[in-house]
């Protein structure tokens, strides 16, 4: 296919509708399922052991049939059986590279799907033919660099492999070369367009670097609208892992994160590993349609929550929410988790507040959720202020607050958990 037939076919599937892509995804889950079953010996044995059957996987729903692998099972099974944990679906002598990850893990890839998606999301955050792109990625061990490279090269753009640090020859390059698209971490993208500020130079004047794709940790809304607004380059970011590839990915909507056709994902209950409910959080679970490494039912230890409502781009994808942080730092109020940064994101949208802190208490046989408040001045209207902030809590939350109070400022301690559990359980 050339070029131009790729971009057609990728483009049908983003805007599949609900009907052809159920179709499409559970026949991709039933054959990697069965695929992985047949050719994997560690995904066989994990099947077994639970009794499952590859035919009665058919849909995302039936994967809660089958145990979970976590990122520390892995390595445990790594060393067991190395060196890939009888992960590996084809002969050795045909893998084209393995990757590594602390552990150290090693890491076969289907590039052919992780070029797949990564092509989407960057065409999504507007690269296209011409671009010439620097990649700030790391390109050692790692899978980032090298594949975003062979990404580009997809999309007839120019991939300048420039690594990780080295800020003021990047800054150089960037002007050298006329850079026109960047890759990497958003903080590093931040440290080079200071540093070039300080060396003298007038960021929109003198470079003409407009759009970024960034990945590897989360991009605060700040930090976006600094870069947006500032010095007008178009930020928009992915979500992926070294084992399973990309997650998900923004479009210009900026509504969450679209998860590629190349894999399913489920939200599930960390302790239960069953799925959630769309908008509740837990941990993001991947199987990836990958059939060099087929890791079916992948545990990531990130937390998120995925919504199904529809996205204005046309792409028909669900989304993930934004990744929360890791297991273990949600609180689980009335059967629902709730993480810290969750709560963080309702106060942030009211300037009158000047610290916070959720507490969980339990009153009999039920959860009681507390929000105390410090208020920047003592004027504020404080019954309007519980009323504004109780359906935004409620909608970002998905539990609601019992009590709203305020507090005398100095009363919650600056180096505070935001959500305090006082429960006890003895
Ligand atoms: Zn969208």
């Amino acid at each position: 296919m050339g070029r131009k037939d790729v971009q057609k076919r990728m483009a049908s599937l983003e805007t599949m509708s609900t009907k052809e892509r159920k179709k499409y995804a559970n026949q991709r889950l039933k054959d990697i399922v069965r695929y992985a079953y047949q050719n994997a010996p560690a995904v066989k044995e994990k099947m077994d052991r639970a009794g499952v059957k590859p035919a009665q996987i058919r849909t995302n729903k039936d994967l809660e049939k089958i145990p979970i692998t976590r990122k520390d099972d892995f390595t445990t099974l790594q060393k067991k059986n190395p060196p890939f944990g009888g992960f590996l679906a084809i002969p050795n002598e045909n893998l084209e590279k393995v990757f590594i990850s602390p552990g150290p893990i090693y890491e076969p890839q289907d590039a052919e799907e992780v070029i797949k998606s990564g092509a989407k999301a960057l065409y999504a955050a507007s690269f296209k033919k011409g671009d010439r792109v620097i990649v700030t990625l790391n390109y050692n061990m790692s899978p980032a660099g090298q594949r975003t490279d062979e990404i580009l090269k997809k999309m007839g753009a120019v991939a300048i492999p420039t690594g990780v640090g080295n800020t003021e020859l990047q800054i150089q390059i960037m002007k050298d070369l006329r850079v026109t698209g960047y890759v990497g971490t958003p903080s590093f993208l931040m440290t080079l367009v200071k540093r070039a500020e300080e060396l003298g130079y007038n960021f929109r004047n003198d470079f003409v670097l407009h759009h970024a794709w960034t990945m590897g940790e989360m991009l605060s809304p700040a930090l976006r609208k600094s870069l947006e607004q500032d010095y007008g380059i178009s930020v928009l970011q992915g979500y992926g892992t070294a084992e399973l590839g990309l997650l998900g990915y923004e479009c210009h909507e900026r509504s969450g994160m679209h998860i590629p056709e190349e894999m399913t994902i489920e939200i599930v209950n960390p302790q239960t590993g069953r799925q959630v409910e769309p908008g509740e959080i837990g941990e993001v679970v991947a199987t990836p349609f990958n059939k060099i490494y087929p890791l079916i039912r992948f545990g990531t230890g990130d937390l998120s929550s995925i919504t199904d409502e529809p996205c204005s781009c046309g792409r028909t994808s669900s989304r993930l929410t934004g990744i929360l942080g890791r297991v273990g730092e949600e609180v689980k109020v009335r059967g629902m988790f709730v993480h810290p940064r969750q709560v963080e994101e309702v106060m942030a949208k009211f300037a009158q507040i000047s610290n916070f802190q959720a507490v969980v208490s339990r009153i009999g046989e039920r959860d009681e959720l507390t929000i105390n408040l410090e208020l920047k001045d003592e004027v504020v209207d404080r019954s309007k202020l519980t009323d504004d902030l109780a359906k935004p809590f409620q909608d970002l939350c998905r539990v609601r607050a019992d009590n709203i109070q305020f507090v005398a400022k100095g009363t919650i301690p600056k180096e505070r958990k935001i959500i305090l559990d006082e429960r006890k359980w003895d």
